[in-house]
């Protein structure tokens, strides 16, 4: 099928069929490359663990690493900097750095609110913000703003509470924008 897995400009693996790119039948065509442009940003299935682990880590509005001082970064710094450590001991520092690192609920930087990341599903995240008690205030700005719509809608009421926030669903949301732009693609 044209632009699918099986396009046969990638060559074939039919006995019968001959190659769209070079003409050859399957005994000699080498395989050609291709790729498929997704329409949305998608989650790599290989390093679903890592992604989650760094969603953990870093602010969901500015991607900066979260740490309490300045202090804490260098300590930080210094302990993923120790080439004596072997790879035990590094993932258990890792392991440590990010239990500090996910507890941290406001981004030193741009002071935004950051709650936990959950995984629901095979290959989605959310961010449940403002699921720790520190920001029960900020929770109820948030869901003032729901006021109008419970009035015309009261039996919305019970969902609001379970209101959570999509990572990488929108592909143009101010995380994703943060995160490309450090990637310097945008
Ligand atoms: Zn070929
Ligand atoms: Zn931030």
């Amino acid at each position: 099928m044209p632009y699918g897995p099986l396009d046969e400009r990638m060559g074939t693996s039919s006995k019968k069929a001959e190659c769209a790119t070079c003409g050859e039948r399957v005994d000699l065509c080498p395989g050609h490359f291709g790729w498929i442009q997704l329409q949305l940003p998608v989650f790599h299935v290989g390093y679903i663990k890592h992604i989650y682990h760094i969603l953990k880590m870093i602010c969901k509005n500015c991607g900066r690493v979260l740490t309490k001082d300045e202090e804490q970064r260098q300590q930080f710094f210094k302990l993923v900097r120790n080439r004596r450590l072997d790879s035990n001991k590094m993932r258990d520092t890792l392991k440590a750095i990010m239990k500090q690192c996910a507890m941290i609920s406001e981004c030193r930087f741009c002071h935004e609110i950051n709650g936990d990341v959950k995984k629901v599903g095979p290959l989605k995240f959310v961010h449940r913000k403002y699921i720790r008690k520190q920001v029960s205030a900020a929770r109820a700005e948030f869901e003032a703003q729901f006021e109008t719509s419970i009035a015309h809608n009261p039996e919305l009421k019970p969902y609001i509470s379970k209101v959570q926030f999509h990572l990488f669903q929108f592909p143009n949301s101010t995380f994703n924008n943060g995160i490309l732009h450090k990637l310097g693609r945008r």
